[in-house]
């Protein structure tokens, strides 16, 4: 793709930001995830619920900070921006929404449509 080093920059400088506020989103739910639990069995149950609810919250985080890792590699290796099912160009106005985008929106449809994204 063709991109001025100035909009390289300004892409790694929004995936790095992006990437800064993930490690904080990740360092308060293990923050919370730490708290001893209540001896109450009601509050116990409760809690175990939020257990659930932090760790898929933290492996979604985890999993988005991988994407934008891979993206920064991507954009020093120059395939940034390149749809990796299909080899198109993955849209600007996308990529503006999801800066870490592997794929394009139909690529991305199609496998969510298989179910496995
Ligand atoms: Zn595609």
């Amino acid at each position: 793709m063709d991109r001025s080093p100035h909009e390289t920059e300004q892409i790694r400088a929004r995936l790095v930001q992006h990437k800064a506020e993930l490690q904080k989103r990740v360092s308060t739910i293990h923050e919370h995830a730490r708290n001893p639990l209540e001896q109450d069995s009601a509050e116990q149950a409760a809690q175990l619920g939020n257990v659930a609810v932090v760790s898929a919250l933290e492996s979604e985080a985890v999993q988005e900070l991988a994407d934008i890792e891979a993206a920064l590699h991507r954009l020093e290796a120059g395939t940034y921006g390149e749809c990796v099912s299909c080899g198109e160009p993955i849209g600007e106005g996308r990529l503006r929404v999801r800066p870490a985008a592997t794929q394009c929106r139909d690529c991305a449809e199609l496998d969510a449509r298989r179910g496995s994204v």
